[in-house]
């Protein structure tokens, strides 16, 4: 049996590209070579959301559709909602009674975004102990191997160091995740930021061609490209770094660098040359995706099978790690 992989995504509805390069490829990958368990973190969402939950049903909807759309295969993969396998929330309770708090208070993530996140109170104790739900979520499948980028290493390690010390009182139930490091690449909206819903920047994987031409016809370049006659760098553009990198051949990205330094090519037309490739690869997607949103129970059917598959391995664990806590 190959090892058993566990990543989830919050439901923030219709995705984009930045999930598309950043986390989907890679599922992509990991679904050929892995025992996969894919779920959304409806919970993870109410850390953020919980003043206003009323859209993450149909965000979780929206999300696994986009999943399913570019490739995920529920047949091989267990695709499920985190809130219908009620043992993660079991094992959240005990493993909360060992987790000194330091640690949770220590998290860089947790200080970060105490200060970034504004307009909501996240003073809560779900909020500082998310990580802990984490350790949850991958230790109740045993799941070996968590894919992260760079920054989210230390979750793992936080994770790991939770599992050690419930192993240490309780005897060596849990094997300790291990990160599987991957290659989160940069994608950027069409200001330049980081592709966000919350900026209002993102191209969606579900957008209309017209939609896409547009986004991309007005998306930012360098800003030393004033004029026609300026000349430009590629390598500051985000226009390149997210849409020639991803999508045009070897050929194409010579002639824009040297279109580009040169001022011998304009950015309309740079632009224009992307386009027809990003239609073309989001073509399939959009025309399964629309496929399966003909029927929307049909999504509801796959989610509620992938829970059955993941509620009988989180249930067996659960039982373990009763007797473990001598709680049965
Ligand atoms: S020519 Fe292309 S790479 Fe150069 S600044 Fe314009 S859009 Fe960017």
């Amino acid at each position: 049996m190959p090892p058993r992989v566990l990543s989830g995504m919050r439901p923030s509805g219709k995705l984009h590209l930045g999930h598309y390069h950043g986390v989907l490829e890679n599922w992509l990958k990991l679904q050929k070579q892995y025992e996969c368990f894919f779920f959304a973190a409806d919970w993870h969402a109410l850390t953020t959301e919980y003043a206003d939950p009323k859209e993450i049903r149909e965000n979780t909807w929206e999300m696994v559709v986009d999943w399913l759309a570019v490739g995920i295969d529920p047949e091989v993969s267990t695709v499920f909602v985190q809130s219908s396998i009620k043992e993660h929330a079991e094992l959240f309770v005990l493993l909360s009674m060992i987790t000194p708090l330091g640690w949770l208070e220590r998290n860089p993530t947790y200080k970060e975004q105490l200060k970034e996140i504004t307009g909501k109170d996240l003073h809560t104790f779900g909020f500082l102990g998310y990580p802990v739900l984490q350790t949850a979520d991958i230790i109740i499948y045993k799941a070996q191997k968590v894919p992260v980028g760079i920054d989210q290493v230390p979750h793992v390690e936080l994770s790991r160091e939770i599992t050690r010390r419930f192993n240490y009182f309780y005897g060596e139930l849990f094997p300790e995740p291990e990160t599987l490091l991957t290659d989160a690449p940069k994608v950027l909206g069409t200001d330049g930021r980081k592709m966000s819903k919350a900026y209002n920047n993102a191209v969606y994987l579900s957008d209309p061609p017209d939609v896409v031409k547009k986004k991309i016809l007005t998306m930012m370049t360098d800003p030393a490209r004033k004029r026609r006659q300026d000349p430009g760098n590629p390598d500051i553009c985000p226009l390149f770094l997210t849409f020639h990198k991803f999508y045009s051949d070897e050929k194409t990205i010579a002639w824009v660098r040297k279109g580009c330094t040169t001022a011998g090519i304009g950015c309309i037309e740079c632009k224009q040359s992307v386009i027809p490739k990003v239609l073309e690869r989001l073509k399939p997607i959009q025309e399964k995706r629309e496929e399966l949103s003909k029927d929307r129970e049909r999504i509801w059917s796959v989610l509620k099978e992938g829970s059955r598959r993941a509620g009988a391995v989180a249930e067996k664990t659960i039982l373990d790690v009763r007797k473990a806590m001598a709680l049965e």
